[in-house]
């Protein structure tokens, strides 16, 4: 053929720009299910099946329409466990004259393809990814241009230049940000009536899929019991609708809050969807806007939500594709203990821990403060390596791509790129989870305890990591507070909570 034209899985997008130009007598799509992508990391059964659902009927659909598709199952005849592989295989079966890509998501597989391409002496073309509202030129010259990089000042320029909740070039309501307004605990009363996403069931493609990651991946984290994410470009659709419609009005006020046993509350479960391009920005973008100015959402609600994915999701974007490769080797705590084993059963008496494990597992799902200040948090302060929690993050949710979850996890919630994502760790007691959920309640252990039976590993943990990083986080303005209480503590407090910190990493991260 003349193009091979590759499609992976976080690139089901019909409009995508590798189809620019395609001709159905010339060309021809390539989508391999490779094995590597599901062990590199130890990737859990929810994820996996999302990923290999998606693609098939992706793959599905493509026919519909004509297109010439060369689709490698998994386990089948001719499959092969590297990406590289695979494609070497295609590429004798089918000697095109070039390949043709729009630009992947994570910096290992674009190395992987370029040096496949270099190995054959084909030319190979990478496209743009106008998924995303910026190109990576655009985020470059942007950074280049702000040295000072912040989210809250790239979030702006974007409302501006997309203009995007913005009236008479002014931010709709005056003010760029709620987020006072948007800190809502759900109090003793707990959560209001929330309607649960969408269900989808599976069909026919999908409980192969399912039966294949049974049988080929039975002892990868987590179960498929509850498999019910949509696979398709309509079911998204579906699943955005629904999201506007009943959860939007109280997504802003409840963003931060957490409820046992509630694991979807106001959130809108978009972001595998929108990760695996079965959703574009600009329509999740333009359908909560429209709420809002149709008096369905409040403005705080609408705007919350709308920061996530045209300031964070778009920023962290840029940070990764301009600060790779050297980014994931990032360790500035040089924190080195080993990921906790419980990580990956939620096996701890710990009942925050305990809860945000175990629904992670059970739907490869967990909203952003329980991943921040539940299980990122407390990585943090256990000191664990930054890339053991990164395996962790990029095996277990089904949102998770690479170019996405590193600089949430390695930046954002360890700190370990210095200051890059966030401008002070994310640090804080058992008492932040006490005031943000019922957890403690029905703990074992006290938020407010540092020393004791009762003692919560987090709050123990937490002075600990004030005084093991206290040189440094002396130089930051923004930890003056936090550092004032610590110098509060009197001596032989501060050394009986380091001996019992030294006894939590111990004993693998367990009282
Ligand atoms: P909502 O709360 O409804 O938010 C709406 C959308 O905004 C999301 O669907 C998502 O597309 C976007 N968004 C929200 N927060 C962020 C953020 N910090 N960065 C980028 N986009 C954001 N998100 C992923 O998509 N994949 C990941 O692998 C991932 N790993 C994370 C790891 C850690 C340690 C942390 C702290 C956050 C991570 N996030 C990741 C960001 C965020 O937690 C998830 O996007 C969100 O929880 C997904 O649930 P939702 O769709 O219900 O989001
Ligand atoms: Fe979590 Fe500590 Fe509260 Fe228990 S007491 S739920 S460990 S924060």
């Amino acid at each position: 053929c003349r193009n091979l034209v590759l499609i992976l899985g976080d690139q089901l997008d019909a409009n995508a720009s590798a189809f620019d130009g395609f001709e159905i007598r010339h060309d021809r799509v390539w989508m391999a299910e490779i094995r590597e992508e599901s062990t590199h990391v130890w990737s859990s059964k929810q994820r996996i099946a999302l990923f290999l659902s998606a693609m098939r009927h992706f793959a599905w659909q493509l026919q519909e329409q004509g297109l010439p598709l060369s689709y490698q199952k998994l386990g089948e005849p001719g499959s092969a466990d590297s990406l590289a592989e695979s494609l070497g295989r295609a590429i004798a079966r089918h000697r095109p004259e070039r390949l043709l890509m729009t630009a992947p998501g994570d910096w290992r597989v674009l190395q992987a393809i370029r040096a496949e391409a270099r190995r054959q002496g084909l030319p190979l073309e990478v496209r743009d990814d106008r998924h995303f509202y910026n190109s990576v030129r655009e985020f470059r010259r942007y950074a280049e241009a702000h040295p000072r990089l912040r989210l809250e000042y790239f979030y702006r320029e974007m409302r501006r230049r997309h203009h995007v909740l913005m009236v008479d070039g002014m931010p709709a309501g005056g003010v760029w940000n709620f987020d006072a307004q948007n800190r809502a605990a759900f109090g003793r009363a707990g959560p209001p009536e929330i309607s649960s996403p969408p269900q989808f069931e599976a069909d026919a493609i999908t409980r192969e899929v399912i039966e294949l990651v049974l049988d080929h991946f039975p002892d990868h984290p987590g179960t498929l019991d509850s498999f019910g994410w949509p696979v398709t470009r309509r079911q998204a659709l579906r699943a955005l609708d629904c999201f506007i419609e009943n959860r939007l009005p109280d997504f802003g006020r409840y963003q931060d809050a957490m409820w046992p046993r509630e694991p979807w509350l106001f959130h809108s479960q978009l972001s595998a969807a929108l990760n695996l391009k079965l959703l574009d920005p600009r329509e999740v973008i333009g359908a909560a806007e429209q709420a809002w100015k149709d008096g369905k959402a409040p403005l705080p609600a609408a705007e919350g939500f709308i920061r996530q994915i045209l300031g964070w999701r778009e920023y962290v974007r840029g940070i990764y594709w301009t600060r790779m490769p050297g980014y994931i080797d990032r360790n500035a705590l040089e924190a080195r203990q080993p990921l906790p084993d419980w990580y990956w059963n939620g096996n701890t008496e710990m009942a925050c821990l305990r809860d945000a494990i175990g629904q992670t597992l059970r739907l490869g799902y967990a909203h952003h403060i329980q991943r921040l200040m539940v299980t990122g948090l407390y990585a943090l302060l256990l000191g664990v390596d930054p890339k053991a929690v990164h395996g962790w993050y990029l095996s277990v949710y089904v949102d998770a791509v690479e170019w996405v979850e590193l600089p949430n996890t390695l930046g954002m919630s360890q700190y370990a790129d210095g200051g890059l994502m966030a401008s002070k760790p994310y640090a804080a007691s058992g008492a932040y989870i006490d005031r943000m959920s019922p957890y403690c309640r029905n703990c074992r252990y006290s938020p407010r305890e540092a020393e004791g039976d009762r003692a919560c590993p987090f709050t123990v943990l937490y002075w600990d990591f004030l005084m093991r990083h206290e040189a440094l986080l002396r130089e930051n303005p923004r930890m003056r507070m936090q550092l004032r209480h610590l110098d509060g503590l009197p001596a032989l407090r501060k050394q009986r909570i380091a001996i019992k910190a030294h006894a939590i990493r111990q004993n693998g991260g367990q009282p």
